[in-house]
């Protein structure tokens, strides 16, 4: 049987080790601070935000939440990320993407100062990231490889495939695990022979937002395979062809009139030695990664 990499065991582990230093910050009279814009309505990210500005509170970090209505300019955002960059006792800057269309999303992100950027988009620590250096990094990519860590799954001298090349998980992804000392492919939607990649890789990863897009065919016998996708599936078809006759995925549906899916589809997971399982995988990390990259800042900034 394949080991479950359990998310959520893990982000428990590292929320703990937050915990303890966010104390040991408050003794030396420093409080982490993390402010996180959020513009507009869009029902996702409202559960996002108040995820995150909840799990500040159980650990002890001081959050701010600026909720700008859906017709701010770009350059009222960026008075407000001007504001939040020159005080003191705000440590880490999220901005909530997607933004409304007419906001120019690259610009916002390069005005938040680098040693607050604790998503890790800024060009800065884009750049560190390249070549090695430390700095604050994308969430999603290094809880994955926190995960890998912690369950002493190697890496070094490791064939890992990483499918999808987004600048918030697949490029980050890949460059992690190449300075981790993997030999790193990464595919993506023009990839020619996809299946013929992927058979070669000791670490799958899947960063796409297809549901069940990776097949058993395409994984190696006994391959470590990471699940990022968080795929929405509302028919209940789809459901019955993903997980079968499943009662806990049936209730859920029933309920909810969606089941969340990875980009794995489930079947695929017999053929690994571990794999993160959707949900309670991948996406149970990013939160903690937050909560320690915005302590991470903290300690770098005010020592
Ligand atoms: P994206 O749309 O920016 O990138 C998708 C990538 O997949 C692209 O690089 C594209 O080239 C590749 N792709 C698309 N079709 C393909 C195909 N047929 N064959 C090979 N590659 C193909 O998405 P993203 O932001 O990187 O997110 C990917 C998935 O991860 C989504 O499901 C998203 O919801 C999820 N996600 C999860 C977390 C988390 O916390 N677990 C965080 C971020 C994103």
């Amino acid at each position: 049987m394949p080991l479950v990499l359990d998310g959520v065991e893990i982000a428990g582990e590292i929320k703990a080790e937050v915990a303890v230093a966010v104390q040991a910050l408050k003794e030396r009279g420093v409080v982490p601070g993390l402010a996180v814009i959020l513009v507009g309505s869009v029902a996702a990210s409202e559960i996002y935000v108040r995820s995150k500005v909840k799990t500040c509170g159980e650990l002890g970090i001081y959050s701010e939440m600026l909720t700008p209505p859906k017709t701010v300019t770009t350059d009222e955002l960026l008075t407000m990320v001007a504001a939040l960059n020159g005080r003191d006792d705000i440590d880490g800057i999220l901005i909530q993407l997607p933004l409304p269309g007419h906001v120019d999303t690259k610009r916002l992100l390069e005005a938040v100062a680098p040693e607050k950027d604790v998503d890790g988009f800024h060009p800065v620590n884009v750049g560190r990231l390249q070549s090695g250096q430390p700095g604050l990094q994308p969430c999603t990519p290094a809880g994955v490889m926190e995960m890998l860590r912690r369950r002493d799954i190697p890496v070094a001298g490791k064939n890992a495939v990483v499918i999808g090349r987004s600048d918030i998980v697949g490029k980050p992804m890949a460059m992690l695990l190449l300075n981790a000392s993997a030999t790193v492919t990464i595919c993506h939607s023009k990839t020619a022979n996809l299946a013929g990649v992927t058979q070669q890789a000791d670490i799958l990863v899947a960063a796409i937002g297809r549901p069940g897009f990776v097949t058993e065919d395409m994984v190696k016998q006994g391959a470590v395979v990471i699940d990022v996708g968080i795929n929405r599936v509302v028919s209940e078809d789809k459901v019955r062809e993903f997980f079968g006759d499943d009662p806990k995925r049936q209730a859920t549906f029933e309920k909810r009139g969606s089941v969340v899916v990875g980009d794995v589809h489930p079947e695929a997971f017999r053929a690994s030695s571990a794999y993160t399982p959707v949900p309670g995988g991948v996406g149970a990390l990013t939160i903690a990664m937050l909560m320690a990259n915005t302590v991470k800042a903290a300690e770098l900034r005010r020592g």
